[in-house]
């Protein structure tokens, strides 16, 4: 029997979704459908200081207003949003740390790290110069009385590939590429690359589509997965819609949904996404269920969109 299809929402309830989240939501929704599959929502509300009810609200607004569904998942369902999940965490944690591949870190710069949140372009992800991983137990048992430490992964010496299903091969080298990075912060929050990796898994994902700036991350999530025991899902990224020149796309680019939906029929969005992503080829109304048919990643543009 052949795995069933399993798409995902994965927003962060730290701001308003913008457009370029819309995309990306719409082309998981797509992906999903076209296969038949079964969509999940999960709320990433992994950082209790940056989550508002009101954006965790707005986002399944957001979502029903394009017309896009899920069949389990947030808010319906309990045990969807990464707040009620820290026991699950913990267990993986516990398990690599089994293992011999965590150790704590008492940099300081650990904590200005905003690990809880995915990693954005321009985000400098190396911690070099972070000597935590030698330190002797006895330094460590000293550093233990006046701080708790932040947790890191030993980032995989080896060459990880992943075959994404837009942009192709990717591969990196973790240990080289990205350095040991950070699992639990020193509050105690899990981090978003061990969360995301151990819902993915958990949730039986098998199709993780999302921006192009995550790329970079696919590889350890693989990892991490397979590490703990999974299924890595499938990988697609997609473009990334950049600010245009006109005025009506500067004006659209800064406005957030809450503004959008107030100003706009769900399918004037849709269309206009559908029509800059290289879906359609006319910017006219269309709903979403509409363009399952005709979905194919072949017509999806590879370079990042301006807005038009
Ligand atoms: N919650 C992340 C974000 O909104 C996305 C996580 C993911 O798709 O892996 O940036």
């Amino acid at each position: 029997m052949s795995t069933p299809v399993v798409g995902r929402f994965a927003p962060s309830p730290s701001g308003y979704m913008h457009l370029g989240n819309l995309l990306a939501m719409l082309l998981a929704w797509l992906d999903c459908r076209a296969l038949g599959g079964e969509m999940v929502f999960r709320m990433e509300d992994l950082d209790p200081a940056r989550s508002k009810p009101a954006y965790r609200d707005a986002m399944a607004a957001d979502l029903r207003w394009l017309g896009l569904d899920w069949d389990r998942g947030w808010p319906e369902d309990g045990g969807y949003a990464q707040s009620e999940r820290r026991a699950l965490y913990e267990e993986a944690f516990q398990s690599l740390a089994a293992r011999g591949l965590v150790y704590p870190c008492y940099c300081r710069r650990s904590e200005r790290l905003a690990a809880a949140s995915a990693p954005h372009p321009g985000e400098r992800e190396h911690d070099g110069g972070c000597r935590c991983a030698e330190l002797t137990e006895a330094a460590r048992a000293a550093l233990d009385f006046s701080r708790s430490p932040a947790w890191k992964l030993r980032a995989p010496d080896e060459t990880i590939m992943i075959h994404d299903g837009h942009y192709g091969p990717f591969t990196q080298n973790p240990a080289r590429d990205i350095g040991d990075f950070i699992i639990r912060r020193a509050d105690g929050v899990y981090a978003y690359q061990l969360a995301v990796s151990v819902d993915d898994m958990l949730m039986g994902v098998t199709r993780v589509v999302r921006g192009r700036d995550l790329l970079s991350s696919a590889p350890r999530q693989k990892w991490l997965i397979e590490t703990l025991g999974g299924a890595a899902p499938a990988y697609c990224h997609c473009p990334l819609l950049t600010g245009g020149a006109g005025k009506l796309s500067k004006r659209l680019g800064s406005l957030s949904t809450e503004t959008l939906r107030r100003e706009y029929r769900g399918e004037e969005i849709v269309g206009r996404l559908a029509f800059l992503c290289g879906l359609t080829d006319r910017d006219a109304p269309v709903s979403a269920r509409e363009l399952v048919s005709a979905f194919s990643w072949e017509k999806i543009e590879k370079e990042d969109i301006p807005l038009k």
